[in-house]
């Protein structure tokens, strides 16, 4: 951990975090960080260390069995001084209070540096949904709606899919709130199925605004994308559809990964022939010549490296091996703090989750603007609209990386953190 970072935080300067952090420690840690480059008043840095609302709720769920099974679910919503609570539900055997509020802080951030009109919240459900018929999931989630019923909504918090989620869970969010409350609502939840107020592009547009920042980053850099060497850990939604249109783009990806290992091929993937997680769950190895461990390719001497799938992969033990000059976090949370230092010591580039994959709640934000007028938009105008915002966005991070001598995430950051404190000053604190 670097000097900066041992006295960043105001609320737990105790000790030096033990590894792997906790993503409320790592955000709270981000969130002093940045603060302590901007002139802003410490009340609202206090204000922002806290979420607003943590909703736990027991959801006990008939199992196909007959029997009764009980889980606790959560939602954590952290500010809605720029709109209402905006993220992903997520259904995972590791999920907690705390994941919940530490992920909800990021989406304060990702929206705030997208400049879209929402807050950041995060739920979930701490449950391997691998273990769940897709009854008993459908039981999960409906039940899971009606706790929730009071606290969420189109203006006040709108979940959307994260780990372990995804349309359908989004379709039955929505129709057990929409059933509750009489009438169809489909701007209550985002990520939902076309042809029930989804948009199009949503599923692709985290892992396509990837592949946008990457291709920036590549720009940015004077690294020619037909010279770049790219290794994906993840494949699903993310890392695939960033994977495949980097490779349309001319890299060459030479290795993607899900949870049973990697492929590896330095002369490059074909990545269109290789099934995503959603085409066909945790298939990559069986389609593989040369099957790598997920921590080999993390250290693989590639020029871009998008860890795609869980949180806290780059970490204290590995950040010296990191053999990448770029790194692109297609994931919420792959870096550790710890490791973070590591790689801006190291002149290693990252490129943070805040930036990197808020395609997906970029397009969720168009999701909401077409259910509220309903009327859909082509595809084709969704991912120009993307690309305008996600190039918009990183413009803001770009001329803050450039006049401050600071690491992207803190340039990120401190957009994010700029708006945000701007609203809550214009705002004000009451009652
Ligand atoms: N779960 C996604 C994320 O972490 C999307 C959130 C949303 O669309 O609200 O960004």
């Amino acid at each position: 951990m670097g000097p900066e970072l041992s006295s960043a935080s105001s609320s737990d300067n105790s000790s030096t975090p033990s590894e792997p952090e906790s993503a409320l420690e790592t955000a709270r840690l981000q969130l002093h960080r940045a603060a302590d480059h901007l002139d802003i008043d410490p009340n609202i840095v206090e204000r922002l260390n806290h979420p607003q609302n943590v909703h736990e709720v027991t959801v006990p769920i008939e199992r196909d069995d007959g029997t009764v099974e009980v889980f606790t679910g959560y939602r954590a919503q952290h500010d809605s001084v720029r709109g209402p609570y905006k993220g992903g539900l997520r259904y995972h055997p590791d999920v907690t209070r705390d994941e919940c509020v530490g992920l909800g802080i990021w989406m304060t951030w990702k929206c705030a540096v997208m400049d879209l009109p929402f807050g950041g919240a995060k739920g979930g459900i701490a449950v391997n949904p691998k273990t769940l018929s897709r009854d008993e999931k459908e039981r999960l989630t409906r039940r899971f709606a009606q706790e929730l019923r009071a606290v969420i909504g189109p203006n006040r918090d709108i979940p959307a899919p994260d780990m372990g989620t995804d349309p359908q869970t989004m379709a039955w969010l929505m129709d057990a709130y929409s059933m509750q409350e009489g009438e169809t609502i489909p701007g209550v939840v985002t990520g939902k199925p076309p042809i029930v107020g989804g948009s199009e592009g949503r599923e692709d547009a985290p892992g396509r605004s990837v592949a946008i920042i990457t291709q920036q980053v590549c720009e940015y850099y004077d690294q020619p994308l037909s010279e770049t060497t790219v290794a994906v850990q993840g494949y699903g939604s993310v890392g695939a559809n960033a994977a495949r249109l980097l490779d349309e783009q001319g890299a060459t990806v030479v290795a993607i990964s899900d949870v049973n290992g990697a492929m590896y091929d330095p002369a490059g993937i074909d990545t269109a022939t290789v099934p995503s997680h959603d085409e066909e769950p945790e298939a990559v190895t069986e389609y593989a010549d040369t099957v790598i461990s997920n921590d080999e390719l993390l250290t693989l001497d590639v020029d871009v490296l998008i860890p795609a799938a869980l949180g806290n992969v780059i970490t204290e033990a590995n950040a010296d091996d990191i053999a990448a000059e770029y790194v692109v976090e297609g994931a919420n949370g792959p870096t550790t703090s710890t490791a973070d230092s590591i790689l801006a010591d190291r002149d290693v580039v990252v490129i943070p989750d805040i930036l990197a994959n808020a395609g997906g709640v970029t397009v969720s934000y168009f999701e909401w603007l077409q259910d509220i007028n309903r009327r859909s938009w082509s595809l084709e105008r969704v991912n120009d609209e993307l690309d305008e915002e996600m190039r918009a966005a990183w413009d803001a991070v770009r001329t803050e990386f450039e006049n401050r001598d600071i690491t992207w995430r803190d340039a990120a950051y401190i957009v994010a953190l700029s708006r945000i404190a701007e609203a809550h000053e214009a705002r004000g604190l009451w009652p």
